[in-house]
């Protein structure tokens, strides 16, 4: 069976322990399975993405002895591309600008973290404006309940992760109440947010196997809700458990402290890496946590 996989890393601030883990177990399952890894920058998000961050990734994941399938996908290099597909959910009327607070938007345009406040259901204020009210500093929402309209059988995926397990049913009504309208189109025009790109990456890099932190679990029915609508594959997913500091908290980028660029430059090797993450030696199996 085909496996191809990826790591995507937001080049927004430092890899640590949590990046070092996704990573090597993306990487040992693609090498254990005679799959492809590949790379990919998600570097949409101008406002945070930075090139020093960018090249610090590759110089990283170099020193933990990572190598990767060429080409590195940068997503800020194919914004028509994402762009031209959103455009595809507009002409369905599926897509409605919306000119709500900008808080909520940004809330709604990062990749979702554990231990952040998922930001409330969007009340559909500008539900039904058409696609020519579009004021510059707009975004564009799916209409969640005419796009779960479209489909005559409910969003499904299998996990074959540690905390998931098995296959996924989500049906219409939890999709409108419990993700609701969902930003897709950001403020600046012609840039997308993350689910929808990330989604349109998959299915470019054609990945059977979407192995990524367990903080994502709760997007995955609305990326496979979009596979739907845009008649894409459904990979097969493999949400990880989280590495977290000593109070338990989830590692995030201002994490410095748990940086790789830390422990290296306290003299750690890539061996002590993969200890840390409870992931043996490149040479050995390991079981899959
Ligand atoms: N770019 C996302 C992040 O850094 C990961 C997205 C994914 O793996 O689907 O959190």
């Amino acid at each position: 069976m085909t496996f191809v996989t990826r790591f995507a890393p937001s080049p927004t601030g430092p890899l640590h322990l949590g990046h070092a883990y996704s990573a090597l177990l993306a990487h040992d399952m693609a090498r254990d399975a005679n799959g492809t890894f590949l790379l990919r920058i998600e570097d949409t998000d101008t406002s945070r993405a930075r090139p020093a961050w960018e090249t610090k990734i590759y110089d990283d994941l170099n020193w933990l002895g990572l190598t990767w399938a060429q080409p590195v996908l940068r997503q800020s290099e194919h914004l028509e591309r994402y762009n031209s597909l959103l455009m595809q959910l507009a002409k369905d009327g599926l897509v409605y600008p919306c000119s709500c607070r900008r808080s909520d938007i940004r809330a709604a345009l990062s990749a979702p973290q554990e231990g952040v406040t998922t930001p409330p259901v969007y009340p559909g204020t500008c539900r039904g404006r058409p696609m020519s009210s579009r004021k510059p500093g707009d975004a564009l929402r799916l209409d969640m309940a005419r796009a779960v309209a479209r489909l005559d059988t409910p969003v499904t995926f299998e996990d074959n992760g540690p905390l998931h397990t098995g296959q996924h049913s989500v049906d219409a009504d939890s999709l409108v109440k419990q993700t609701g309208d969902a930003v897709l189109g950001r403020k600046e025009i012609e840039t997308v947010s993350y689910v929808l790109a990330a989604v349109i990456d998959d299915a470019v890099q054609e990945i059977t196997h979407v192995i990524r932190g367990a903080d994502l679990f709760d997007t995955t029915p609305l990326q496979v809700l979009l596979q739907r609508l845009l008649d894409l594959p459904t990979p097969t997913y493999h949400h990880h458990r989280l590495i977290r500091d000593d109070t338990g908290k989830r590692l995030a980028k201002r994490d410095d402290a748990r940086a790789i660029a830390k422990y290296r430059a306290d003299g750690a090797t890539p061996e002590d890496i993969r200890e840390m993450v409870g992931l043996a030696s490149l040479f050995e199996q390991n079981p899959r946590e």
